[in-house]
């Protein structure tokens, strides 16, 4: 963490001129008080926006949440938070209750390309025999051209047989329900009402584990 701090100092310097917004990294693995120490360091240096960083690497899922719920005070109500490699649609909401702006992660993309796909009534695994014969689209709450055109059926045989199709088609509609997650997400803070999405999402996709 110390090490991660000496060079948040030297990359702050070596960017003085630059006008790139140049964010600090949080780093402290899984204790509190080192994600403490090093928030405070990033601060004292100073930057545009505060990272978290170290996230999502194999910890307990419940433990990440617990330690952005100990930072979520801590964190600097002016600037924005990005939060390192998360994650699920569950994981993202939590992460928003506890103050973050700012996501980046593989997962849609590369759970689309398994066969993995986010809907409003859950994950679909389009490779299952169920959906062989199965001529409705893979989520009838979404508005995706993906899901305007083709069918289960249709994408459960594309992805089956290899198709470089299935890559692109799978990853277009997981983006769009991504996408689609984040305009529901700064709806339901502007009419404050982020909890009851929560809530919804926990129920839709199972509480984290
Ligand atoms: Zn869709």
């Amino acid at each position: 963490m110390l090490r991660s701090m000496r060079w948040a100092k030297r990359s702050k310097t070596a960017l003085r001129e630059s006008e790139q917004a140049l964010f600090g990294i949080v780093q402290g693995s899984v204790f509190p008080n080192l994600r403490r120490i090093s928030l405070g360091e990033i601060e004292s240096i100073g930057f545009p926006g505060v990272a978290l960083g170290g996230f999502s690497v194999g910890e307990p899922k419940l433990l990440m949440h617990e330690l952005l719920t100990d930072l979520s005070t801590l964190l600097p109500a002016e600037k924005p938070h990005y939060l390192m490699g998360v994650g699920t649609p569950v994981d993202i909401v939590l992460a928003v209750e506890n103050g973050i702006d700012m996501f980046d992660c593989v997962l849609p993309t590369r759970n689309a390309r398994n066969g993995f796909l986010y809907t409003w009534n859950g994950v679909i695994r389009i490779k299952n025999a169920r959906f062989k014969n199965d001529e409705r689209p893979l989520d009838e709450a979404c508005g995706c051209p993906v899901c305007q055109r083709h069918s289960r059926a249709y994408l459960r045989h594309l992805f089956n047989a290899g198709e470089i199709l299935s890559s692109i088609l799978n990853t277009y509609h997981n983006l769009f329900f991504y996408f689609e997650l984040m305009e529901k997400i700064r709806e339901a803070v502007r009419r404050g009402e982020l909890r009851t999405l929560s809530h919804q999402l926990v129920e839709i996709y199972g509480p984290v584990s």
